[in-house]
């Protein structure tokens, strides 16, 4: 009897192991912006950021869900509502697996209409004079946000990106491979502009506790790039390739 009880236990207690070992991987995807907050508006077709990145998010749930369903997929919005930035790096937080990635998805916009091209950001302060435009645009919701003390003392100012000097970050390796294989994805595959793998102040990235990537896509004031990121093959070749780069970190670090 006791030994029948014992062995039920142990069965009991390796197949919880078991579940719990196929369950320890929570990628979180980030559709950047969402509600009264645009982001970027297409100066052609007036396309806005908001709605591609929750399109390009969403798809990208549906992918690692469908051949990979012992990972945990979150996605910070599933529509089109308002999220902080720390309301979003809270999110990545609150995810209890040992292992996680974040991949936070936007577009680019500049003055310049013939910018074009894919880039992908990791945190950290290289060059961070050349990006800080993209930096300073993608944190500029904090303007939009009622309590801005969350931020302590970060206000979007030159000035205040150089407390980013200061701040470390421990997942430097993991995001920079990471983020090397959908650079590698948009160039070689999607044959875009390579922009290449940058550093810059995101406070998204600062906030969430894991290995993580912002990917601005492509430039929504790019006449022809518009175009190609609103149509279903620009979205899907997107999905595409940040699924491959999912799989390779994936199966390298599970
Ligand atoms: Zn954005």
């Amino acid at each position: 009897m006791f030994m029948t009880m014992f062995r039920k236990c142990v069965s009991v207690i390796v197949f919880t192991i078991v579940l719990l070992s196929l369950q320890s991987f929570t990628v979180v995807i980030d559709a950047g912006h969402g509600g009264h907050d645009a982001g970027a508006v297409g100066l052609t077709m007036g396309i806005q950021e908001k709605d591609l990145n929750l399109d390009v998010a969403k798809q990208l749930a549906e992918r690692i869900r469908a051949k990979y369903p012992e990972v945990a997929v979150v996605l910070t919005r599933e529509s089109d509502v308002f999220l902080t930035l720390q309301n979003r790096a809270n999110i990545v937080n609150k995810c209890k697996d040992s292992k996680k990635l974040f991949i936070s998805i936007h577009t680019n916009a500049a003055d310049n209409r013939n910018a074009c091209g894919a880039e992908t950001f990791i945190l950290g302060t290289e060059r961070m004079d050349d990006n800080l435009d993209v930096a300073m645009r993608e944190n500029s919701v904090m303007k939009l946000e009622k309590d801005l003390t969350v931020y302590q003392g970060f206000d979007n100012s030159i000035e205040s990106y150089i407390m980013f000097e200061l701040m470390q970050h421990d997942y430097m390796d993991s995001s920079l491979a990471f983020a090397e294989t959908i650079q590698n994805e948009f160039v070689n595959t999607l044959k875009r502009a390579n922009r290449g793998v940058r550093q810059a102040a995101f406070w998204v990235l600062l906030k969430s506790a894991c290995p993580g990537v912002l990917i601005e896509m492509g430039f929504i004031s790019n006449a022809d790039e518009e175009k190609w990121l609103s149509s279903d093959a620009g979205k899907k070749g997107i999905v595409n390739g940040i699924f491959a780069a999912f799989e390779k970190y994936y199966k390298e670090n599970k």
